[in-house]
């Protein structure tokens, strides 16, 4: 499978924020987020290398961690998900792995973060991104699978006030969830963006029983490649 890069450093999002944990990164992405912040692995598919699994999992344990992050891009696309997680789990490693929730495949995980996207993703050009990624974007089907099948965390990205309408929206037509795995988390890029929107979103995520997911990344060390 195409990695980009593993490296190790603490989950700066979601319920396992603050762990120390390698992250293998996976090059490719069936969408075209507005926000992507990881553009250099979702969207230039020639770059990174083509890796075995046992390479990956060799140069991952190497880095000592007992988490492993996949994450992408996204790493769904990849079936070699299968035997990697299987591998890692079988050497009694602790696997998230992040996805935006449009592909299924049957892999080994302890926390499957999902992080469904809204309207607010949808890019603004060309015209073959934007067509690219509303066709993938809401597999709702997929997203109720995962949740039934994992343990999971439900990650939603918020910019603006009105995106909660949708959110609510999206969470009925889900059906069956867990109000404590809904988490919010404010788009930007820098921490003083991050934490004015936190103001209404903490407000708006406590009395439905929500939490409010900071990106603890920026405060750690700013809006940089490989944290
Ligand atoms: S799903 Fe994630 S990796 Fe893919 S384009 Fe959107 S933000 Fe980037």
């Amino acid at each position: 499978m195409r990695v980009i890069e593993i490296f190790q450093s603490k989950q700066g999002e979601g319920l396992w924020a603050g762990v120390r944990s390698t992250f293998i990164r996976t090059i490719g992405c069936n969408l075209r987020c507005s926000f992507c912040d990881t553009t250099y692995a979702s969207w230039r598919p020639e770059e990174g290398e083509d890796l075995a699994v046992e390479e990956i999992v060799g140069r991952a344990v190497l880095l000592g961690n007992r988490h492993v992050v996949l994450t992408g891009g996204e790493p769904m696309l990849y079936s070699e998900l299968i035997p990697l997680t299987e591998m890692l789990a079988e050497r009694k490693l602790k696997i998230t792995v992040e996805t935006a929730g449009t592909i299924h495949l049957p892999v080994k995980c302890d926390l499957m973060s999902i992080s469904p996207k809204l309207s607010n993703s949808t890019p603004y050009d060309p015209d073959s991104f934007v067509r690219l990624h509303e066709t993938n974007r809401d597999r709702i089907d997929v997203v109720r699978r995962l949740v039934s099948e994992y343990p999971y965390q439900l990650k939603f990205v918020v910019d603006q006030p009105e995106d909660l309408l949708e959110i609510e929206e999206y969470l009925h037509r889900l059906g069956d969830f867990e109000k404590e795995r809904v988490l919010l988390m404010p788009m930007s890029t820098d921490v003083t963006t991050m934490r004015l929107k936190a103001e209404w979103i903490v407000a708006y995520a406590q009395p439905r029983g929500y939490r409010y997911c900071p990106r603890m990344q920026l405060e750690w060390y700013g809006d940089r490649r490989g944290t």
